[in-house]
């Protein structure tokens, strides 16, 4: 039977992580205020940082109409495709805050982000690392962002 495996990095909290990674998880904690996020209250960051280590933030900008709500992920590399055309994403830090609870686990990047995330990378010819926490807790790292859209659809299927 083929199996397929991930793995993955955990940290008690973003003192054991380098001071690249740490830094760009503060980047986007920083700008989590930003989050416009009246309706679910749940705000989500993002820190990229681009090949030549610009670093671009993002938020979820969320609408009264709900489908047009954007997650944080999009929003942040479209930011860096703005400011940076043509040059790759290779980490990204995400983190979120919820109005209701304190979350104390890393919150997942949702289906359609991993699908935008995995399609970057394949553009790009480029591994995006992930940084992922919650509003307090462990921290995990995956090294791609592949790593979590196991048998997603690409442009290769076309
Ligand atoms: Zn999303």
């Amino acid at each position: 039977m083929p199996r397929h495996t991930i793995s993955y990095e955990s940290y008690a909290s973003p003192e054991e992580l380098t001071t690249e990674d740490r830094g760009l998880l503060q980047a986007a904690k920083a700008v989590l205020p930003n989050s416009y996020s009246p309706y679910s209250k749940f705000k989500v960051a993002a820190a990229a940082r681009l090949e030549d280590g610009t670093i671009v933030t993002g938020w979820n900008i969320e609408n009264a109409a709900y489908p047009m709500c954007i997650c944080a992920e999009p929003v942040t590399l479209a930011a860096a495709a703005s400011q940076r055309p043509g040059m790759a994403v290779v980490a990204m830090a995400i983190t979120v805050k919820s109005a209701n609870q304190v979350l104390d686990q890393p919150a997942s990047p949702c289906g359609s982000c991993r699908q935008q995330l995995t399609e970057h990378e394949s553009r790009f010819g480029k591994k995006m690392k992930l940084i992922l926490q919650g509003e307090e807790g462990p921290v995990f790292i995956f090294g791609s962002a592949g790593d979590i859209l196991p048998f997603g659809f690409s442009a290769k299927q076309l």
